[in-house]
């Protein structure tokens, strides 16, 4: 039996100066670390097939399955607000497109499988650390109900990639709705390719909002649906405590998922200046400065839909002004509503958002961790804090605020044990803490072993239940083990 893809590639009939044809790079001698059996079975693949031989070498780009259309995508980006013209797919090949259970288009790609004419210095190659890395938390991101791209596989190559030393190299086969970015948009608009431009946009609305082909201005809604996705997602991220790293327009999809995990983070204790990636020297994508980057992304993303809004330059710009400043508005909705929750307010009055905010300020000001406290809080509403309050390094402070939350919560419906289950139901127990993922990474480049990986998998797939066989993966870093820098690792 040989491993059947059902591919129906979509993006590679776009005109020629989309992406560069080109095939992976075979490598020595791969081995499968890690298939993701349930999301192949998403995909309409077969497990068993992809566990052979045979499966590992494809996910390895060392043969081609039949069908697959290997391309590298055209892009450009602003890379700390710096733009360059042309990026692209340097060390990433688009097999194909397939359609998931759910009849939803899914990209697969291969990530490390060798140069592509973008590749400009680089190898095209991808270590380990990396790619582990990016299985984690992309998969912790699913199970925490963010959009986000997935990871179907991670094969090692056999082959080492050079960076400050040498590394075990590896590819991992990433699944996105589209690998389609703000940065795609930008290749065709630098150019001065309207056309181009408008074939882009109406591949996206096919694509990713069928809802909008037959409204009367459907770039404009287009850049609505963007918006109103970038300000929903990056709401998700701050209630996660996630912080994405590199929010390059290379690195903001076009329909709404987290992609391209970096140096990216969880933060341990709140603190909303808080960075972690070794090249953001200038915090500009801090945990708090998400929500105006990504408005500012989305500016990108406007300017070049402008040629398609109208012929009046005064007129498009007016109406994508008009359309950027909702975002502001929609991150808010989401994001309090999403606090709400997580402090188990059912109703809403007077009042809320000062006493949530007075909450944050307290935990910034005593190094609460974010996860637990919220979680923590959960068990709270049944009159137990000593959990929430051991956050908290005066515990007073936190005396202090549950006394008014006590007081909020008392004038709702809900009883206790509902309104612990759904805080329960919000507030996850388990984030991919870095100090765990480092911890992961070690065991698997030093010692070729993969039982921790596999474990923090597990764990994380279900991390709004309690799970107390694992309870000490819940646990924050000791001070000596705490992961102050991330790198990208490219
Ligand atoms: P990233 O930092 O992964 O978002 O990548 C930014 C740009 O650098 C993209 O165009 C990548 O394709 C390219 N790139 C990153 N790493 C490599 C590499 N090892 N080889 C070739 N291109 C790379
Ligand atoms: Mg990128």
């Amino acid at each position: 039996m040989t491993v059947h893809f059902p591919f129906q590639n979509s993006y590679s009939a776009l005109p020629d100066s989309f992406f560069a044809r080109v095939a992976p790079t075979p490598v020595a001698a791969p081995r499968l670390i890690k298939l993701n059996r349930s999301l192949a079975l998403q995909l309409g693949l077969d497990p068993d097939l992809l566990e052979t031989p045979e499966g590992a070498a494809i996910l390895a780009g060392k043969t081609v399955p039949e069908g697959a259309d290997p391309i590298a995508m055209a892009y450009a980006g602003h890379q700390f607000g710096h733009f360059v013209p042309q990026l692209g797919d340097g060390r990433a090949i688009l097999l194909g497109e397939v359609i998931d259970k759910d009849g939803v288009r899914r990209d697969i790609q291969l990530k490390g499988s060798g140069p592509t004419p973008f590749s400009r210095r680089g190898d095209g190659r991808a270590a380990l650390g990396p790619v582990l890395r990016e299985y984690i938390v992309s998969e912790a991101m699913f199970a925490l109900g963010i959009p986000t791209t997935r990871s179907l596989a991670a094969v090692i190559t056999g082959e080492h990639v050079i960076r400050e030393t040498a590394l075990p190299g590896a590819v991992l086969t990433r699944v996105a709705a589209s690998h389609i970015r703000v940065g795609t948009f930008q290749f065709f608009a630098a150019r001065r390719d309207t056309e181009a431009v408008r074939r882009l946009a109406d591949h996206v609305i096919v694509r990713h909002y069928p809802e909008l082909r037959d409204v009367e201005r459907p770039y404009h809604a287009l850049l609505a649906g963007v918006v109103a996705r970038q300000a929903n997602l990056v709401a998700r991220w701050l209630l996660v405590g996630f912080i994405h790293g590199v929010m390059n327009t290379d690195n903001s999809s076009i329909s709404g998922e987290t992609i391209d995990y970096g140096p990216c983070a969880f933060m341990d204790a709140y603190n909303p200046s808080q960075v972690f990636s070794s090249i953001d020297e200038m915090g500009r994508y801090a945990y708090a400065n998400q929500p105006r980057i990504a408005l500012w992304n989305l500016t990108r993303l406007a300017e070049c839909l402008l040629p398609l809004f109208s012929d009046e330059q005064e007129k498009a710009v007016a109406d994508a002004q008009d359309i950027l400043g909702g975002f502001s508005d929609q991150f808010s909705a989401a994001y309090q509503a999403g606090l709400r929750r997580k402090v188990g307010l059912f109703t809403e009055r007077d009042g809320d958002e000062a006493l949530i905010q007075d909450l944050l300020d307290a935990m910034a000001k005593n190094q609460a961790d974010f996860t637990l406290t919220f979680r923590k809080l959960g068990d709270a509403a049944f009159d137990d804090s000593a959990d929430a309050r051991a956050q908290f390094m005066e515990p007073a402070a936190f005396d202090e605020w549950a006394g008014r939350w006590r007081a909020r919560i008392a004038l709702e419906q809900q009883g206790a044990t509902g309104r612990q289950a759904a805080m329960h139901a919000v507030n996850p127990m388990f984030i991919p803490r870095n100090h765990r993922v480092e911890a992961v990474i070690q065991a698997a480049v030093n010692d070729d072993n993969y039982a921790p990986f596999e474990e923090l998998v597990k764990v994380l797939a279900k991390p709004f239940e309690d799970q107390p066989a694992y309870a000490a993966y819940a646990d924050p870093p000791l001070p000596d083990q705490r992961v102050l820098q991330t790198f990208c690792g490219t």
